[in-house]
């Protein structure tokens, strides 16, 4: 899979994601990340990318033309138009489905804001998606870019090992993962639960299934109506 970032800082994006899990994923060739810098587009002899917005009012918006050539650049030898990502307060807000949805497609360009947001007329002709990492305000799309790449990059085959397997974490049929625990079997106190240490496995198995509806109905009771919950798992809720 093709990642493709415009941004005004793309040493910001590489020293990000060469490293860890993405960093290995992209020396090994199963994801690949280019960071073009919109600057080098820009036709102003000072390389300006941007300029007061029309009407008045504080901060600086970012001028259309330098991230089109950028986009045309980035796009030219391509077969299909890719989705544009613009990573905006303003868009949806990202969740593993979408990261799933995502991980489906061969490029994805993502648009990274900064000052006061981006020109309107840029975001009309090429943007496909509007997509948040939640209500705040960054002073730059680079670290949602991040997030997406990152959370998109681990559902590519290959890129996580079987230790790190995604099959069975947080969202997984919309619920929360139940609790970890690795040694030592006591810590200041606190004792790994028995049944972790039994061996019996359908125990260990009920015990998770449990703990996860449990953990998500104390911190995340919305994602409860949408979670695919079996008639085991009716069951205990009714509890
Ligand atoms: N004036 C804009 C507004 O009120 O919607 C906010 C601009 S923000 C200071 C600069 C850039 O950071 C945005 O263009 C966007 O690319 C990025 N950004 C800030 N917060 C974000 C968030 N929660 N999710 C995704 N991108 C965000």
């Amino acid at each position: 899979m093709n990642f493709h970032v415009l941004t005004l800082f793309p040493d910001m994006i590489e020293a990000g994601l060469h490293t860890s899990v993405t960093g290995r994923a992209l020396k090994n060739g199963y994801i690949h990340l280019s960071a073009v810098n919109i600057r080098d587009y820009s036709k102003d002899k000072h390389k300006h990318v941007d300029d007061y917005p029309y009407g008045g009012g504080a901060g600086m918006v970012m001028q259309p033309e330098p991230i089109y050539l950028a986009y045309e650049d980035v796009t030219q030898n391509m077969e299909k138009k890719p989705r544009v990502v613009y990573v905006t307060p303003q868009g949806s807000v990202f969740n593993q489905s979408m990261a799933e949805e995502f991980s489906k497609e061969e490029d994805l360009i993502f648009l990274c804001g900064h000052y006061e947001g981006v020109d309107e007329r840029i975001l009309e002709e090429i943007v496909t998606d509007y997509v948040s990492i939640g209500d705040y305000v960054l002073t730059g799309g680079e670290l949602p870019a991040m997030v997406m790449i990152d959370a998109v990059s681990r559902l590519v085959p290959g890129v996580l090992n079987n230790e790190e397997s995604a099959e069975f974490e947080s969202f997984h049929d919309n619920l929360l993962e139940h609790p970890q625990y690795t040694r030592p079997v006591e810590f200041r106190g606190r004792k790994v639960p028995d049944v972790l240490l039994s061996g019996h496995h359908g125990n260990i198995d009920k015990w998770r299934r449990e703990q996860s509806l449990k953990r998500t109905l104390e911190r995340r009771p919305d994602l409860i109506e949408t979670a695919i919950l079996s008639k085991e798992d009716e069951k205990y809720l009714k509890k």
